[in-house]
């Protein structure tokens, strides 16, 4: 487990084993010392261990988000009993002993009572330690790792637009067009707003790996627009295994207005800068997330964007080449709810979409998908007039 123990994970082991202290049995030990883990407390019985998760503060949207590490003592297997002090069980658990790969644990090995406030888990002891957790872990080096590799794939800048709460680099990532145009045209992805939603993540990454690819549409794209992406927008809520809010105890997609926190600054910033410059024009702003389905949350069909009908247009082109995959599109129109959707599109009158991808949505499907979206919002973009 050395690799835990460098830089940012180093910190956040430190905080979150402050959370809770590890437990033991005869079978096993667990414990929460990993960046991105939640066990807020845990009592051993002979042969279970009793864990209760708590969100970071409360009201709190329900994203139950849990993680903990498993070592074995011996084989054979034990029982976990998840018990969720504020809301219902949500994500199904996901196994992994070197934190990169996972799989589901079968289904038969849980049991849900009183409504999904309790869990049971059956784990098998092998010899390996492994980690249990909600989703997929995907962490701050994780991150970090991922944009070193599109970085070495093409021209890209790399760098810090503010700091979290806890002083983390909030990093963007900004390809520029090679020949200067007279008219700059942005376009601004960002996501992990909501630790726990790993889904929209992944989405957001397979996404950006189609934009900063070397394929000619990508290279149309890029020599005509510029990309501006902030993948993880709330490092610190990722680090310490956060249900939904930063570090104050904030959800970070009801403070576009507000803008009480750093990390939302952070991207108002960018924004300013775009709206100061008489040259420059947002083009579009996706804002990546996960909930329990496929959905792209938009602006009503009859609020006039510039550009006029992408939504529809972009939306209706993926369809078409994506008959097994269901998603919904939902028009939410503008309303007094702060969200970087709606301050995007008051501020500048551009698509603003939540791109929201199912919390159990097939990790392939997403892949696959999500290909084909981001290859038809370039083209549809490339389709009109700069
Ligand atoms: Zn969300």
């Amino acid at each position: 487990m050395k690799r835990f123990l460098t830089g940012i994970a180093l910190a956040a082991a430190l905080t979150v084993s402050a959370a809770a202290e590890a437990c033991e049995n005869a079978y096993a030990m667990l414990d929460g010392a990993f960046e991105g883990a939640r066990m807020s407390a845990c009592e051993p019985g002979d042969r279970n261990f009793v864990v209760t998760i708590d969100p970071e503060n409360t009201p709190i949207n329900p994203s139950p988000w849990y993680a903990f590490r498993v070592t074995p003592k011996q084989t054979g297997a034990i029982n976990v009993i998840i018990r969720y002090s504020e809301a219902q069980h949500r994500y199904r658990p996901k196994l992994s002993e070197d934190g990169k790969s996972w799989r589901r644990l079968d289904a038969s090995h849980i049991r849900e009572r009183r409504k999904g406030k309790k869990v049971t888990l059956r784990l098998d002891l092998g010899t390996e330690p492994f980690f249990v957790a909600a989703q997929e872990l995907l962490r701050a080096d994780d991150y970090e790792r991922w944009i070193e590799a599109v970085a070495a794939r093409v021209p890209l800048t790399v760098f810090p637009i503010g700091e979290s709460v806890e002083g983390r680099p909030l990093m963007a990532i900004e390809s520029t067009p090679e020949t200067e145009r007279p008219n700059k045209e942005f376009v601004l992805f960002m996501g992990r707003q909501h630790p726990p939603e790993v889904t929209g993540a992944l989405a957001m990454l397979a996404f950006l790996e189609m934009v900063f690819s070397d394929t000619p549409l990508a290279r149309d794209f890029r020599a005509r627009f510029h990309v501006i992406a902030v993948p993880l927008l709330n490092p610190d809520g990722v680090v310490r295994g956060h249900w939904r809010h930063n570090v104050n105890g904030i959800d970070l997609n009801r403070d576009w207005g507000p803008f009480t926190q750093p990390e939302t600054q952070a991207v108002k910033a960018i924004l300013d800068e775009i709206a100061a410059d008489p040259n420059s024009r947002l083009r579009l702003m996706l804002d990546f997330h996960s909930t329990r389905r496929n959905v792209f949350y938009t602006q009503a069909n009859a609020e006039p964007t510039d550009p006029p009908a992408f939504t529809l247009r972009w939306l209706a082109a993926a369809r078409e080449r994506l008959a097994g995959y269901e998603f919904e599109h939902a028009e939410r129109p503008l309303s007094k709810l702060t969200t970087a959707k709606n301050y995007t599109y008051r501020r500048f009158g551009v698509p603003a979409i939540t791109y929201e991808i199912g919390d159990r949505t097939d990790r392939a499907a997403i892949r696959a998908s999500t290909v084909v979206f981001a290859q038809e919002m370039m083209e549809t973009l490339l389709g009109y007039n700069p």
